[in-house]
């Protein structure tokens, strides 16, 4: 993961695979192509998931709402989809058991009648799922129960349905894709963007024009095969190859609101099983505090989605619907915003009804590959499809390896394995617990880095369990360049709590200035330039 290194190396290279993007599908094909064994190239022109996959509801599901509809309009399709994603489900947990876990999630109802309703819906679900994670069944809970698990609730529900599904930390869980790929021969680069490809006499592409996003130094590398994995910015890169071809991607954007850990005060999830729209809602705990979403609106533009202010309203207002005593706007503590990479239908359907499908599609004029649409639980799934193509065009195709693959930091850890890091280092519970958690068995490393420096195991703010010497991991071990990097992707604490992140700001910029070497001026840029963006959301969420 040493990024200058890979960058004086890629100029004279030709590559078997160079994939575009790397979110949850970009980072999966990258790993799935060099297992296989062939030379990989994986570039990003922001941070690996700084794109949708690190702005997501963080569930591996087979998602109970296609379900219904599944049911309810005779769809194969959806019931197919919801297969896929509860067998994904399995695999997404075995193989970085720290980076995902199973998640109790309660849908409380009004009456019995709607309890009931959920119930058999819920135990299809079950069904439906494979076996292979062993999650428990659904059940009901009545009033008293439900209300025991989650105080807040409304007394004026009749109980509610308890089901099980699963929970990423969706940053971290790509960045292990892209360790992971790393690992395994690939080069995978972050802040490298695509500009323009060449083509060869036939009208192929042959080189990609790459750019360097932080020094704007120009790269061009030849590839065999290009594979477009930019999710909501598939089109433009379908147009670069092929002018000609029609747009597929209608993007649809979906915010989040953070609110305090106390909402659910426990493990245990909340899906909320209506809006004023006719949509769910889910608060979900994430890092001690509760993530509430997510909106379904058609997006266009450039512009990064961020929550609006009318939108932290209507999530408040259907969270509220079911809560004793109502939140209000200052609860929240930070948010953002994703654009779901939905593949469009001939009509204007509404977003919240295309399928969360995916596609891989070739067009035989460029030769570019692109995996288009589908959802971060079948990540691996979409990447299998993709690198099966391309295998085949390649040589004589290989199989795939990924389903038993464990991640970087999950090979021998356990549940226990905070307990390790504590004897090694004689952090607090919280601390350790959250080491683990984050960096699985590499948790080592981050202790043996703190114990090279008194400093570094100080915390980076007061009242949250990172410490310092995980900044200097994040530079060194997972190519953080920028402080959003490492606020928002490798500590996720951007997610968590604006104003505390912009505090952290400067600790951050100290270790990532003195790793990177930036003069104490570019520090205090950096710092300046983070801290305004963070007042710009907080002003369009209507927080100030
Ligand atoms: C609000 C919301 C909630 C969601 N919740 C869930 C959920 O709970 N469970 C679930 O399974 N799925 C969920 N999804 C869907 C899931 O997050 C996405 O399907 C998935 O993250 C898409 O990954 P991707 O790699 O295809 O795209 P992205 O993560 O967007 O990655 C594309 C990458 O391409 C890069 N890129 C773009 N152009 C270029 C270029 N020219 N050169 C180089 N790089 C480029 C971008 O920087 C970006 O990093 C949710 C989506 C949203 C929006």
């Amino acid at each position: 993961m040493d990024r200058s290194q890979k960058l004086q190396y890629i100029g004279n290279q030709t590559f078997d695979l160079c994939v575009i993007g790397a979110g949850a599908t970009g980072a999966g094909a990258a790993l799935d192509a060099a297992l296989r064994g062939l030379k990989v190239l994986l570039v990003d022109r922001d941070d690996f998931a700084a794109g949708t996959s690190s702005k997501s509801t963080k569930l591996i599901h087979g998602d109970v709402r296609y379900l219904e509809q599944a049911f309810k309009e005779l769809d194969l399709a959806q019931l197919r989809q919801v297969r896929h994603g509860l067998e994904e489900r399995a695999i997404v947990l075995a193989n970085a058991p720290h980076l995902a876990r199973p998640l109790a999630l309660l849908t409380p109802v009004r009456s019995r009648l709607e309890g009931l309703y959920f119930s058999i819906g819920l135990k299809l679900y079950d069904q439906f799922a494979s076996g292979g994670d062993a999650l428990p069944p659904s059940r009901w809970l009545s009033k008293e129960e439900t209300l025991r698990r989650i105080p807040r609730l409304s007394r004026r529900i009749a109980g509610a349905v308890l089901y099980y599904d699963g929970q990423l930390d969706d940053a971290r869980y790509c960045l292990a894709l892209a360790r992971s790929a790393a690992e395994a021969g690939a080069v995978v680069l972050n802040h490298v963007g695509l500009r323009q490809f060449e083509k060869d006499a036939q009208g192929r592409l042959a080189t990609a024009e790459l750019e360097d996003s932080l020094t704007g130094t120009p790269y061009t590398v030849r590839s065999k095969v290009f594979l477009n994995c930019t999710g909501p910015y598939s089109d433009a890169v379908r147009m670069m190859a092929n002018p000609d071809l029609p747009e597929r991607i209608r993007p649809s954007k979906g915010v989040h609101a953070t609110l305090p850990g106390s909402v659910l005060g426990a493990e245990e999830a909340l899906l909320i099983p209506k809006t004023k729209d006719g949509r769910v809602l889910f608060a979900l705990p994430f890092a001690g505090k509760t993530l509430l979403g997510t909106t379904d609106t058609d997006y266009s533009g450039d512009l990064e989605p961020v929550l609006l202010e009318q939108e932290a309203d209507f999530l408040l207002e259907g969270l509220n619907a079911y809560l004793s005593h109502p939140l209000q706007r200052s609860d929240i503590s930070a948010g953002f915003g994703g654009l779901r990479p939905l593949l469009a239908a001939s009509d204007r359907t509404n977003t919240g009804k295309l399928l969360r499908d995916h596609e891989v599609e070739h067009d035989v004029a460029s030769n570019l590959f692109s995996v288009l649409g589908g959802k971060w639980t079948t990540y691996r799934l979409m990447a299998k499809d993709a690198i099966d193509a391309v295998d085949s065009q390649l040589q004589a195709p290989r199989s795939c390896g990924t389903a038993t693959h464990r991640l970087m930091g999950a090979v021998d850890y356990h549940r226990d394995f905070w307990k390790t890091v504590q004897e090694a280092s004689g952090f607090s519970d919280s601390v350790c617990r959250h080491l683990a958690s984050n960096y699985g068995v590499d948790a080592m490393q981050v202790v043996a880095l703190a114990q090279s420096n008194a400093v570094l195991t100080q915390p980076i703010v007061e009242g949250f369990p990172f410490v310092q010497a995980e900044i200097v991991f994040a530079v060194r071990h997972e190519m953080a360049c920028t402080l959003r990097d490492v606020l928002a992707r490798r500590l996720r604490l951007e997610l968590i709590d604006w104003a505390v992140a912009a505090q952290a700001a400067v600790v951050v910029a100290q270790w990532m200035g003195q790793e990177l070497g930036w003069t104490e001026q570019h520090r205090g840029q950096e710092v300046e330039k983070y801290q305004n963006a963070i007042a710009e959301w907080q002003q369009k969420a209507g927080l100030e």
